[in-house]
């Protein structure tokens, strides 16, 4: 055959979806030559338009849809998850990102005969816990792959139980998970996207003449963070698909290093040329959902005046993501598990941030 493996990308213009698009298809890949599909609700953008795989617009959370839509794709041999659905509370999102999950695999492990590997996405809150637990049922970081679940509702869980029951249907099938915490990575399409919601916040500043003001807390400001490199994730997917001694496994994915975001910031400030207002000590809790809600008409203007690509500022920043990740200190996770079992990819986290802004810049979301 022409392809050595098949992907199935489902969430293709998310922010690790659209790093996989563009590095599988590459001739160097660990597994290729790899024939592509890549899966998300609206239609192909522009920015993901590049990458030579074949699109397929279906709306997962609709069994109907997706069984029409992949019942004709049936030679699939790894389907890589990398999608999500954020509701109110963490029940609503356990049941709408269950039957999501079951939808695709009740759609591809019966009509993909030579399906082998499913790659699926969760997080760092699997140690964090939900959302609306943020604080309070955290194990002690560092996070390792062994700590047990925690005593709280948590759609990762939800998801997880739905692959190791599935992967059951099919011999020889297996699994891998990966656990990211913050990405750093380029997706207008992205429900959190920290470098993007930062580069319009900057954007933003430069045209109003103002300082850019970090938003967070002194935790958050000071203390260590790690990020997880949008390519580096995909990395690890990849090589958890092909290498057997990944099989079946849980691994944590970050960069292998830590920053201090008031060093971040003042390179953020540099890339867009804006005055670095820092970190206020004395001053009032800022949230960016409150100093950012009116601000629609003042992007719909940067984008016109810039000559941008045309997108909506609620479509291109989550404010309420940059409250929560600046809004407390970072809890760390270890790379030893990944290391041991033989991935050592890493990335230079300042570096990467950087590349990322170009990319920003490069396919004009942001000036
Ligand atoms: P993104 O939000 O970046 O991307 C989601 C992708 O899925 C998009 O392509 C989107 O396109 C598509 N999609 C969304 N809903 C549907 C649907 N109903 N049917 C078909 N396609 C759909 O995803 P992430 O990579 O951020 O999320 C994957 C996992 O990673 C999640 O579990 C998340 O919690 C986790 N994670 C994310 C972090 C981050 O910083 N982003 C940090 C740590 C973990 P469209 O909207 O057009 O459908």
């Amino acid at each position: 055959p022409k392809y050595q493996s098949v992907a199935l990308i489902v969430g293709v213009t998310g922010i690790v979806g659209n790093s996989l698009a563009e590095i599988l298809p590459l001739s160097d890949t660990p597994g290729g030559p790899w024939k592509v599909y890549g899966l998300a609700r609206r239609p192909r953008p522009q920015w993901n338009a590049d990458h030579p795989i074949e699109y397929i617009q279906c709306d997962i959370s609709d069994p109907d849809e997706t069984l029409a839509k992949l019942s004709n794709v049936q030679d699939v041999t790894h389907l890589f998850y990398v999608t999500w659905a954020n509701r109110s509370t963490e029940s609503e999102n356990c049941e709408i990102n269950g039957k999501m999950f079951k939808n695709v695999l009740d759609a591809v492990i019966p009509n993909s005969p030579n399906l082998q590997h499913v790659s699926l996405q969760t997080g760092r809150k699997h140690y964090l816990g939900p959302f609306e637990l943020y604080g309070e049922v955290a194990h002690d970081p560092p996070f390792h792959e062994d700590l047990p679940r925690l005593d709280a509702p948590n759609f990762y869980y939800t998801l997880e139980d739905i692959l190791f029951k599935s992967v059951e249907q099919k011999e020889g099938l297996t699994w891998s998970i990966h656990r990211p915490g913050t990405i750093f990575g380029f997706s207008p399409y992205s429900m959190m996207n920290i470098v993007g919601a930062l580069c319009v916040y900057a954007t933003i500043c430069k045209h109003e003449g103002v300082p850019f003001k970090f938003p967070g807390t002194k935790e958050a400001w000071d203390h260590y963070s790690d990020v997880s490199d949008a390519d580096l994730i995909a990395e690890q997917h990849i090589w958890a698909a092909v290498e057997p001694y990944a099989k079946n496994e849980a691994f944590n994915i970050s960069n292998g290093d830590v920053f201090k975001w008031k060093h971040f910031w003042k390179v953020l400030a540099e890339q867009f040329e804006v005055e670095n207002g820092g970190f206020d000590e004395g001053g009032e809790k800022m949230r960016m959902v409150e100093m950012m809600k009116d601000k629609g008409e003042v992007w719909d203007e940067i984008v016109r005046e810039k000559g941008l690509l045309g997108t909506k500022l609620e479509e291109v920043a989550q404010w309420w993501f940059v409250d929560m990740i600046l809004g407390s200190e970072c809890m760390l996770d270890t790379m030893n598990k990944s290391k041991e079992h033989g991935f050592l990819g890493f990335r230079n986290s300042k570096s990467s941030l950087i590349s990322w802004i170009d990319k920003m810049k490069g396919y004009k979301i942001v000036a």
